[in-house]
Parts: C-alpha cells; structure tokens; sequence
C-alpha cells in the first residue's frame, strides 16, 4: 500500500479515510460480498417513479443523509428496483454474468483512480488490456500488428469502425466524384449500425440475406455492382446477429471486400465469444481478413458492464481517424506508446478492461472455452425440448446460443401476459421479440449458471394458457 495522503481540512468533509469512511469501506465490502454469493440471486423487478418516489424520496439534500443510510436505501429500495441481468433465468436481450473475480477486481479498478486513456498515465493497465485484446486477436486470427481499446459497448464500438473505414476510404479517395459514404449491411445486422450511419450521415444500403438468413458474397456483389462499388466505404457482417445469433458467411463477404477493396467490419458484440467455443469456431471462418472487429465481454465473456474490445488489422489507420489534437494534449499524441483513446471515439477512460483481463488472468483461457460451450450444451438442451414439445416450435435451428421460438396458438398478447407473468413473479426474465411481424419467444443463453432445468421450468410455464 501507498502513503496515506492527508487533506486540508477543508476537504476533509468529504475526503480522508476517517471513523466513518472506515464504517462505511466495511459495510460497502460487506453488501458486496453478499451480493456476490447470493446463489440464486433475487430477479427483482422495476418499480414505477412514484412507487420509487415514495419509498425513496428526496435522497439529494444540502447536508447529505450519510453514507450508511444511503447504502441502506441502495440495499431496501432501489437494488430490487433493478432486474439482476445475471439471473440464471434472466434470458431475455442479451444477459451479463461476470465471474465473480471480474466483479471483485471491479472494485479495485473503481478504487484505483486510472486513467486508462493514455500510456504515460496508465502503461501498467493499458499493458494488461492490450494482452486481453491480444488474446480475442489471436482466437480470430489477427496479424500481430492488431490492437485496439475496450470502449464501453458495440454501439461505440461499431461507430469508432466505421470512423475508421471512412477515414481510410477518403484519404485513398483521389478520383474524380463524391467521395465514398455507403455501408452495406443486412437488415438483421445490429440497430447501432444505421445509428452509426445516422450520426456519421452515411447512407446504409441494404443486402438480401440467403435463404439461411445469412449476409453472403454473392448478395454483397450484386449490390455493390448495382450502387458502384467505389460510393463503398464499409461492409458490416456480423458473427451472431442479436435476434437470432446468426453467423453471417464472412469467407465470402471477405473476398469480395478483397477485390474491391472495400473494409471488413465484423460485429461480433454477442456472438464474437463463440470463436473461443472449439464447436462452433468452424463458423467464423473468414474472420481473419476482417480490417475490424468488436467483441463485448459484458455479453458472453463473463466481464461486468461496460466492456467492448475493438480490434483493427491495422491500428495506425484508426489513430489517425481518431486522435484528438490540442496544444495541451501534445505530450500525449507526441508520444510513441501506445494512447488507447486514439483508437476511438472519446477521450478519457475507465481501464474498463481491467476487470476481463484479471478474471481472463485468473481462470485462464480453458475456463473461458469451458463455460461458453457449457451454454452452448444448454442451448442444444433448449432445441431438442423445444423440438420435443407439441405446443412449441423452433423458427430456426440455432448457430449459437440464441434459440427463437414458438408458442402454437399464442397472440402477441398472450406472449407479453405470460413474460409480465413470470417476471412479477420473479420466476424468469424472458421477453418476446418479433421477426417478420410474428410475435415469438427467444432464449439468449450466455449465463453458464442456467441450467437444463432452467429452460425446462421455463417452457413448462408456457404449456398452459398464458
Ligand atoms: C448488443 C449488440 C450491439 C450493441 O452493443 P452495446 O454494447 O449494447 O452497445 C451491437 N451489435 C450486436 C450484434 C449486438 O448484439
């Protein structure tokens, strides 16, 4: 440990490790490690504002209610406010479920005061986090010279790639005509994909799937030939489409980036992890040409929120597009190490990647494998249960660890009663999704706690009316 700083004692009031604070490190340690071994931990459920209102009142005043009673109110009345994302049967968007060591290691990140933006103020985190991305570079087969940042999620992830792409694109533009400001995507790709476009005021242009609801080489020809494919800063595949986990065919879509030259983007926010799973690697094949790449370890690799590794193939391009430049930031940008922030939109940043590195550190590489294919068993347990029920029936045979299904001679309103049903219950956290304008139930399985009899209660609960 570090020398003890001593405050002036005018800060005192709120800085310095005192009586109280020592009170509060230990009743703060303590709900911790209680919430962390709740097994199961409740689901809980939300609360209306005036419900909130009225059990919580007015918590901001000019003296302060004091730590204790703060966490107190945290405890009784807001905690069970929140649904608990890492729930076994919290199946519904994309779940959290960090290890524990991810999440006690939070807590040291939390209290050590990094700033993980830059080399010269945090060369012993961003080292750590540059071995993590190395780790997910090598599973999809990066060339050495790959690397990024972890930012907050795909959406900023996403977005800081084709930054990038469009950079690169216009920089190489010499010709003649406007210069290249299309996406090609497919309709399933992630909604932060026309967000990005939105913000970035590029037009995304659509491609048919094939009849496996996949994005392929052929379809992405055909549409860059149609539009010109030099109007083309960027193809978006992605490796586990959120709604279903599907793996679009990135051998083919690589090739014809190949030949025209244009940037591979992969979003593998949710399904990325699979390329750790040795039973399904065999789907990401093409991965390798990707010019960029995201992977979200608050999704399927077992980190706390918010956590997305971005990777490009060649990273001197991003920090161009990227580094922010400003007389009092020269020290940094001047400077050879390594600047995680040059890599993406936004300029300071939690060593977010911390927490995934030391479980990653911790448990090792095997573990990680382990436990993705363990929800990958659960997801095969799901099918055939699904399969073997008269009232259900499975829209698609799963890729991943997403399983879309339905329940015969359901309404839509039956699917929302009976998912309100069994949260107010606090029974499971399932909710519809629809795909072509039919209500459906679907399952992300990425908790490695859910169990065979999870998903078997599960669908027992739909067997009756809603
Ligand atoms: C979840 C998801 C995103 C967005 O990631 P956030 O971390 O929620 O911003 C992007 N793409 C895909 C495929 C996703 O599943």
């Amino acid at each position: 440990m570090r020398r003890h700083r001593r405050w002036p004692p005018r800060l005192a009031a709120v800085h310095g490790f005192d009586e109280t604070t020592e009170e509060l490190g230990q009743a703060i340690l303590k709900y911790a490690e209680e919430r962390l071994r709740l097994d199961p931990v409740p689901l809980d459920g939300p609360r209306t504002k005036e419900q909130l209102d009225a059990v919580a009142g007015e918590t901001i005043t000019p003296d302060g209610m004091g730590g204790l009673p703060a966490l107190r109110l945290f405890e009784e009345d807001l905690a069970p406010a929140c649904i608990s994302t890492d729930h076994p049967r919290y199946l519904s968007f994309i779940p959290c479920a960090p290890t524990e060591a991810a999440t006690l290691f939070d807590l040291v990140v939390g209290a050590s005061s990094i700033y993980g933006g830059s080399w010269l103020e945090g060369a012993g985190a961003v080292h750590a986090e540059n071995q993590a991305l190395r780790w997910i570079a090598d599973l999809a087969g990066l060339p050495p010279q790959a690397g990024g940042v972890f930012v907050p999620g795909g959406t900023v992830g996403n977005l800081s790639a084709l930054v990038a792409a469009r950079a690169t694109a216009r920089a190489r533009h010499t010709g003649e005509g406007p210069r290249p400001n299309k996406v090609a995507g497919t309709v399933s790709a992630h909604s932060s994909i026309k967000s990005a476009c939105d913000v970035m005021d590029a037009d995304l242009v659509g491609v048919q799937v094939d009849e496996r609801q996949r994005l392929t080489g052929d379809n992405l020809r055909r549409v860059l030939e149609a539009e010109g494919p030099e109007q083309f800063f960027a193809v978006v595949a992605t490796c586990g489409t959120t709604n279903f986990g599907i793996v679009d065919d990135l051998a083919s879509v690589a090739e014809v980036c190949r030949e025209f030259g244009i940037w591979f983007h992969v979003d593998g926010a949710y399904g990325g992890a699979g390329l750790a799973a040795p039973s399904v690697r065999h789907l990401y094949a093409g991965i390798e040409h990707a010019d960029s790449f995201i992977v979200d370890p608050h999704k399927w690799l077992f980190a706390p929120f918010d956590c997305c590794a971005l990777l490009y193939r060649e990273p001197a391009l991003a920090r161009a597009a990227h580094t922010q430049k400003a007389s009092y930031l020269d020290v940094l940008t001047e400077a050879p190490e390594w600047n995680p922030t040059d890599y993406a939109v936004g300029l300071t940043r939690r060593a977010r990647g911390l927490p995934f590195w030391f479980s990653l550190a911790a448990h090792g590489t095997r573990a990680y494998s382990a436990a993705i294919e363990r929800t990958l068993e659960v997801t095969r347990f799901a099918e055939a249960e699904i399969e073997r029920r008269d009232y259900l029936e499975a829209l698609r045979e799963p890729d991943l660890s997403v399983i879309v299904f339905r329940r015969l001679g359901w309404t839509p309103a039956d699917y929302h009663a009976w998912s309100d049903r069994v949260l107010a219950e606090e029974f499971a956290f399932v909710v519809p999704t629809s795909h072509e304008g039919e209500t459906v139930a679907r399952f992300a399985i990425v908790n490695p706690n859910t169990t065979e009899d999870d998903i078997a209660a599960i669908l027992d609960s739909m067997a009756g009316p809603a």
